[in-house]
């Protein structure tokens, strides 16, 4: 490893400067559930389009109660009335049926009486009451929904009212996760001496999932330098970004860094100044992008958040989701690390009008159960002993 960590801000910058966005596609509205919208949406005409009705009753001219006006007409939902009101008259209406023209408010149901020829006004009725005006919820041009956000339920309603049946979102990123260790076996899989469960795989595919990215189904590597090359050479071919988790360290059996060199994977950085994570690898081949994570599962889990997660969002032009808040105070001393900066699990309270952090039991990077329940990440300043309780902190969002 160099010499030099870099920091975890200067290896967010150089992995997003090495980013670009892989374009867009149109989609139906149907299947934009989860997408990134890559253009503004504007409103193609006024929501509701026309005035209608907000209740069941009749439509009519404001004014005091005791009136008795002839019934001559009906405006149903999808059906409006095939008549203008005139003075003197009353038209049946639904909620969302449009106000008939010369109408102007409607009187509910349960405040009038009829008997099929006449109705009778039981409370006076001021202008505009019980209609919903067109264009209350949009007017025609209005921006409705900005570019760069994911696409979840309300937005899918929101494009769909304004009048949209195709969005233009971004291509999802592919990715390949592999996972190095003569150790591992399959999930369920019953295990034999010094072997343990590929916990990396299932959690970075639901990971890359989580982040907007389509998943190709994940591998599993023995440390072996020619299986590793031919495994990452052909995630290359395939994917968009490739994960591979462990072997990137510097023992006799890691093969990861020498079998990208030897596919001509780029560099750009091996070794961040953080606990944990510190072997974390970054490096490219044209627009593909490698992430070498840690094998230890919270660091892989931490080493995504920081630094795969950003660039899945940037590779979709997304707004990354922040935290609610991007400063804490902790709620117990943590003992610090003297040289590297820390990114401990957390969860995050409201007290006394301030976000407390609060440590998410012991923060080893073997300790997957650390990650269960946490809210966010709070990283540590390198120091000698500890951060006092009360210190301020500044959060990252925790990959889901
Ligand atoms: P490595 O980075 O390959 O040296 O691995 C560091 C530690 O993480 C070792 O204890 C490995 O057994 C463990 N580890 C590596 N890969 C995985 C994995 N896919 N799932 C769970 N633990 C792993
Ligand atoms: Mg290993």
């Amino acid at each position: 490893m160099s010499a030099a960590l870099i920091t975890i801000e200067r290896a967010r910058e150089l992995v997003l400067a090495h980013t670009r966005p892989l374009g867009d596609e149109r989609v139906a509205v149907e299947d934009a559930l989860g997408r990134v919208l890559t253009e503004d949406v504007h409103a193609v005409g006024d929501v509701p389009p026309f005035a209608c009705s907000a209740m069941d009753g009749f439509a009519i001219k404001a004014g005091p109660s005791g009136r008795t006006l002839q019934l001559v007409g009906e405006s149903r939902a999808g059906t409006p009335s095939d008549q203008p009101l005139r003075d003197g008259e009353a038209i049946r209406i639904s909620t969302g049926g449009a106000v008939p023209e010369g109408a102007t408010a409607v009187i509910r149901q349960e405040d009038a009486d009829t008997d099929g020829q006449t109705v009778t006004v039981n409370e006076a009725v001021e202008p505009g009451e019980n209609v919903r005006n067109a264009g209350e919820d949009m007017h025609a041009g209005t921006k409705v929904l900005p570019a760069g956000i994911v696409l979840h339920a309300a937005e899918l309603g929101a494009a769909v009212a304004a009048g949209l049946g195709e969005l233009s979102v971004s291509r999802r990123p592919t990715v390949q996760v592999l996972s190095t260790g003569d150790e591992l076996r399959a999930p369920g899989e019953p295990l034999g001496p010094g072997e343990i469960h590929n916990s990396n795989a299932p959690m970075l595919v639901a990971l890359c999932s989580g982040c907007g990215a389509t998943p190709l189904a994940p591998q599993r590597l023995r440390d072996d330098r020619a299986a590793t090359e031919a495994a990452l050479g052909q995630g290359l071919e395939q994917a968009d970004v490739v994960i591979v988790s462990g072997g990137v360290s510097v023992g006799p059996h890691d093969h990861v860094k020498p079998a990208l060199a030897a596919l001509g994977v780029t560099e750009v950085f091996w070794g961040v100044s953080l606990q944990p994570g510190k072997p974390t690898w970054f490096g490219t081949a044209g627009d593909k992008l490698v992430f070498g994570l840690p094998g230890n599962p919270v660091s892989a889990f931490v080493t995504f958040s920081l630094f795969a997660r950003p660039a899945l969002f940037a590779l979709q032009a997304a707004i990354e989701d922040q935290p609610l808040d991007t400063e804490a105070v902790l709620a117990t001393a943590v003992r610090r690390n003297p040289s590297r900066e820390m990114a401990i699990r957390v969860r995050l309270e409201r007290l006394d009008g301030r976000t407390v952090a609060l440590p998410n039991g012991p923060q080893a990077s073997h300790i997957v159960t650390s990650l269960l329940g946490a809210d966010a990440l709070a990283l540590i300043p390198a120091g000698d002993g500890d951060a006092p309780a009360g210190t301020r902190v500044r959060l990252q969002p925790l990959a889901r």
